[in-house]
């Protein structure tokens, strides 16, 4: 009799564990649920340049995890590159590339099967080579594989309650996959858009923006200038004696000095200005909300800093030296299109030349009715 008193109270204990357990899986079941549909729009509404930290924030938030770590995979080098982390010493990994197969995420990526540890000091494995202490043992690597296409990987860890990851949360990283490489594959054409847009706007050599781009970029500034009455200027500037360079240095030492006269330009600029290649030795800059007194300073500045570069073959040239001529022109009554702002700055120019090159000259109209 006692003994099946006993029995009746373990049962009953085993029972009301039971239904615990049964009760914290229903628990976890509905968070899972509402946090899923959570997921789907938040990645939705996510920046495109935030998708990497987003991705990564909702899933470790799903499956409760303190530490996380999402890495792209680069075709090019056949490597995994850390894009996103949350946790401690997240920034630390952020310079780590993981070759494919090596290391837990490389491997799971090549063999396109996700790895869920309960007790990594079971396996053979050991965490990605950070060498940090981890709050347990028990760790997912999730491969994003999006049409047979390896993407990259997702790493949760350090479950906040201390618990272990099992297969519900394997599940729930299932269920997020196509919401993840949806959002992955859409910041993917967004980066490479993004990349040829820059491509057909700049100069190959020099890396400034081109002519098409300042065609179009000049109308806008005029614009903007006529709408709210603020100054404009541009400059045109020509390389002096560019062709006696080519003559005596070849073609190549010419196109390093136009990537050297580039670089002096650029440096003597403020971020809003835009300098652009022009055309063969010739380049140009247009100064949004900039008198004629200071767009005058700028270009003496960038003449001195051409002058002042040490050109390699800058011997071969009258001062010893590589020198431009620089034009001026302001938006005004009478130069107030693209067309007639250019050509006032290319007849400075032409008057700057004729009074011995390696200076800066300014359009007035008396000047140039003189030409
Ligand atoms: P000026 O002082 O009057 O400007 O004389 P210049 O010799 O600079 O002018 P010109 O227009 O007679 O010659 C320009 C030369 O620039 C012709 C060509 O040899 C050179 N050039 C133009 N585009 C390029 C280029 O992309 N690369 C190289 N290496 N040279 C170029
Ligand atoms: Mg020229
Ligand atoms: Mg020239």
């Amino acid at each position: 009799m006692i003994v099946t008193i006993t029995d009746s109270l373990h049962s009953l204990t085993r029972l009301s564990h039971y239904l615990l357990r049964l009760r914290e899986e229903l628990d976890r079941r509905s968070r899972a649920t509402v946090n899923l549909r959570d997921f789907a729009e938040r990645l939705n509404a996510a920046e495109l340049d935030e998708t990497y930290s987003t991705i990564l924030r909702h899933s470790t938030e799903l499956l409760g995890a303190e530490r996380g770590s999402l890495l792209l995979f680069d075709e090019g080098t056949s490597e995994l590159e850390v894009k996103a982390t949350v946790g401690p010493h997240a920034e630390d990994a952020h310079a780590a590339r993981i070759p494919l197969g090596e290391g837990v995420s490389g491997s799971v990526l090549s063999e396109g099967r996700a790895l869920v540890v309960k007790d990594v000091r079971a396996t053979g494995w050991h965490a990605d080579k950070t060498g940090r202490s981890y709050k347990t043992d028990s760790f997912i690597s999730f491969p994003i594989i999006i049409g047979g296409r390896k993407v990259g990987v997702l790493n949760v860890t350090d479950k906040a309650d201390g618990g272990v990851y099992d297969e519900f949360d394997l599940d729930l990283l299932e269920m997020i996959a196509p919401q993840m490489a949806l959002a992955l594959e859409r910041t993917e054409w967004h980066l490479k858009a993004t990349r040829f847009q820059l491509l057909s706007i700049t100069d190959p050599l020099t890396g400034l923006r081109n002519r098409r781009y300042l065609e179009e970029r000049i109308k806008e500034e005029i614009e903007r200038s006529k709408r709210h009455h603020f100054p404009i200027c541009f400059m045109m500037i020509d390389i002096d004696d560019f062709k006696q360079y080519n003559d005596r240095n070849g073609h190549q030492a010419g196109d390093l000095a136009l990537e050297i006269a580039a670089q002096c330009i650029k440096f003597a600029l403020r971020t809003e200005d835009v300098a652009s290649r022009y055309g063969g030795e010739e380049f140009s800059v247009l100064l949004p909300q900039t008198s004629l007194s200071k767009a005058l300073i700028i270009a003496e500045r960038i003449r001195r800093r051409v002058e002042r570069s040490r050109f390699p073959d800058r011997n071969s040239q009258l001062l010893n030296s590589v020198h431009v001529s620089i034009g001026v022109s302001e938006f005004g009554p009478n130069v107030d299109t693209p067309v007639s702002l250019i050509s006032a700055a290319d007849q400075s120019l032409y008057i700057a030349k004729r009074r011995g090159k390696n200076c800066v000259d300014s359009y007035t109209p008396s000047a140039l009715s003189k030409i």
